[in-house]
């Protein structure tokens, strides 16, 4: 860094050490309600953010609905009959612990967000006498206006509140630092989780946290597959900084992972091949239930999950014959889709009826309401839309009574990709949990995103607030701090280092590391697995590691954090080859097809860890959770009893 222009002052080399009872990793919606909820139990809390907690992460910038809010009062679905569906939706393979507490406790948490200062209700009367709106709370509803499970809210105000509530509650957060590794109990793989260590990603400073309990709400992995140098910031739908660090961190420390072999062929925003979110037309998630029509103008019939024509814009908000209730449009149902796509018929049908490309949305046949709270409020509030796509559109002159908006697919989907160019998404792998949120490491709980099977700012909410509870309880019953490990801290220092002292004549960028890793898991990892193809994977990311990364290169501590965010995606690829390898048959739920499997039932879930990389495997029946309810309330004796005396 000697003589560059970087403005910041180098502190490379310097340690600064902490200490807290909680320490969360990650200031995104889970870790923010996480150290709040920990802090709100009389913890000492640290909250460590590789940004700026205020506007970081998936829900930073904004998100436009609250899913599974079950015991709303407007709610006529129970959270044992919404996590039923979730379940049978995805035949088993998603976790029924965290998305029992997400039914069971997410409307606690949105209320927990409205206190802070976040807005949940139709305040102003602007959409009084709404269909979807309960003109008593205020609140408002989307997709499925009968069951009332699923709200509109103003999410572009959330994070700020959060933030700010946390340090109202006396926690510290610490903006700008990375975490890098998680130390352990005299430095091995597998114990007690005694705190981590981080990076400052402005002036290069070194950061060692120690504490009785820590909490990883790091999101997910991504940019395995799909990488663009062109478009670092367009690759994938969450934001650049959630790369899977904490995955990263969690399987050198000894963590065990669950699902890690599903990957599904990408669908969203990816590598610069499609526009950003929400800023074409489609009729699903924020955009449901816009019409929308061909090249010529003519409207293209809205059909239901059965493939039935609706005749009305009403009837596309109900349950259809049979259903009792249905989630986000189109994504999740409590019924599975017996055609391609609920809300238009596949499109080979279409072209047969005479319809012509490009197709359009048309918000102008929507009745009032619904197409302002459509443009207005959803696409105003939704992540990363309410100044690319809803100001800038605006400022362009759209106007939704008029205008119409370009499709770049052939219905929902924004762009089409190949077999190989996959994505975790829509309930993708991460960290094995038990009833506490805790991980296989004692001390380390786990929330949000980082979740197997997780998804959802609900999810990620009251997971994050369950696991501050839990956490708090954990660091109440440890006398004392564990002093970390020399050895286990000097060696993880001169890792975080080295790159700033390779030779830059020598070494490779972060990106074309990156780049070099999504073309080897495109070759070796893509839609169709088998043996050979994964051990050829295996060895070259082998390869890469003892070839490429001692000679990588970072010129200041911004390159430095995104060259360690690429080398842990190095590491989350290696895991998901793993995983491949120790599943042996295709999964359809999974998404995952093994071409040398012998056609045998497929394995429940399996789970995988290393410990001095030799890689451990374990199945787990896919009840595991046991009968939800009756757990939930024995481990959660006191929080039902302080809701039940705040009532
Ligand atoms: C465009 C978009 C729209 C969405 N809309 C909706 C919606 O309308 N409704 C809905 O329910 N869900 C929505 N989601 C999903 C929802 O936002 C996420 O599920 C939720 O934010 C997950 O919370 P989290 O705390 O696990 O992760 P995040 O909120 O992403 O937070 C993770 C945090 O960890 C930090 N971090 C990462 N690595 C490190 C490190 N090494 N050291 C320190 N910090 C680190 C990140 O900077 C980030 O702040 C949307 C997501 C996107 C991307």
């Amino acid at each position: 860094m000697e003589g560059s222009q970087w403005p910041y002052e180098n502190r490379s080399g310097q340690v600064q050490s902490m200490e807290a009872d909680v320490l969360v990793l990650g200031g995104g919606v889970a870790g923010c309600m996480a150290a709040y909820s920990a802090a709100r139990q009389g913890k000492k809390v640290l909250l460590v953010e590789k940004g700026a907690a205020k506007r970081s992460g998936a829900g930073g910038s904004g998100c436009d609905h609250w899913e599974s809010a079950a015991t709303n009062p407007c709610s006529t679905v129970s959270p044992e009959e919404l996590l039923k569906a979730m379940m049978d939706d995805n035949d088993g393979y998603n976790n029924a612990i965290s998305h029992y507490i997400e039914c069971r406790e997410g409307w606690d948490a949105l209320l927990d967000i409205e206190r802070m200062g976040g807005k949940i209700r139709d305040t102003e009367d602007e959409f009084k006498g709404a269909a979807f709106r309960d003109d008593e709370t205020k609140l408002m509803f989307a997709y499925d206006y009968k069951s009332r499970i699923t709200l509109r809210i103003w999410g572009t105000t959330f994070k700020p509140a959060m933030e700010a509530a946390c340090r109202k509650a006396g926690v510290q957060v610490v903006d700008r630092v990375m975490a890098t590794s998680l130390l352990t109990e005299d430095g091995r793989a597998g114990a007690r989780c005694i705190g981590a260590t981080g990076v400052h990603t402005r002036t290069g400073e070194f950061y060692v946290f120690r504490a009785k309990a820590v909490i990883m709400a790091m999101s997910r992995p991504a940019r395995v597959w799909l990488f663009s140098s062109g478009h670092p910031g367009l690759c994938e739908f969450r934001p650049l900084q959630c790369a899977g660090d904490g995955h990263a961190m969690g399987w050198r420390a000894g963590a065990e992972f669950n699902m890690m072999e599903k990957s599904v062929r990408a669908e969203f925003s990816a590598a610069g091949r499609s526009f950003p979110p929400y800023s074409t037309g489609n009729n699903h998630n924020t955009w449901y239930a816009a019409s929308l029509i061909d090249a010529t103008g003519r409207e293209i019939p809205y059909a239901d999950r059965d493939g039935r024509i609706l005749k009305d814009v009403a009837s596309r908000y109900q349950p259809v014959e049979g259903q009792d209730f249905f989630l986000k449009g189109g994504a999740i149902t409590q019924a599975k889709y017996e055609i391609e796509g609920p809300e238009t018929l596949p499109y080979e049908e279409l072209q047969k009826q005479g319809y012509k490309l490009p197709f359009y949305a048309d918000l102008s046949n929507l009745p009032e309401l619904e197409r302002k709270v459509i443009w207005g409020m959803m696409v105003g509030q939704e992540g990363k839309t309410q100044v690319p796509v809803y100001r800038h559109f605006t400022e362009a002159g759209f106007d939704p009574e008029r205008h119409v908006l370009q499709c770049y697919g052939v219905g929902w989907t924004s762009a089409e990709f190949l077999p190989q160019e996959r994505q975790l998404f829509g309930l993708p792998g991460g960290f094995m949990n038990d009833w506490d949120l805790m991980t296989n490491l004692p001390g380390l709980f786990v929330a949000g995103d980082a979740l197997f099977a997780s998804d959802c700012y609900g999810h990620a909410a009251a997971t994050g607030s369950y696991a501050g509870r839990k956490a708090a309880a954990y660091a109440g019953k440890q006398a004392a701090f564990i002093e970390p490990c020399g050895d286990q801290i000097e060696q993880e220092k001169r890792r975080v280092y080295a790159p700033l002292t390779a030779d830059p004549a020598q070494g490779a960028s972060w990106k074309e590391l990156n780049e070099a890793i999504a073309k080897a898991m495109q070759n070796y990892c893509g839609e169709q697995k088998r043996d050979e193809l994964l051990l050829s994977g295996v060895e070259l990311l082998e390869r890469y590691e003892r070839e490429i990364v001692p000679k990588a290169y970072a010129a200041n501590p911004h390159e430095l954090t995104r060259l360690l965010e690429v080398f842990d995606i190095l590491t989350v690829a290696q895991v998901i080859l793993q995983a491949c390898l120790a599943r042996r048959q295709s999964c359809g739920k999974l998404e995952f097809v093994r071409s040398d499997g012998d056609g045998a039932e497929p394995a429940p879930f399996i789970c995988i860890r290393q410990e001095g990389g030799k890689v451990f495997r374990r199945e787990v029946p896919l009840d595991y959770a046991g009968d939800v309810k009756a757990n939930y309330e024995k481990h959660n004796r006191d929080y039902i009893e302080e809701k039940g005396a705040a009532v």
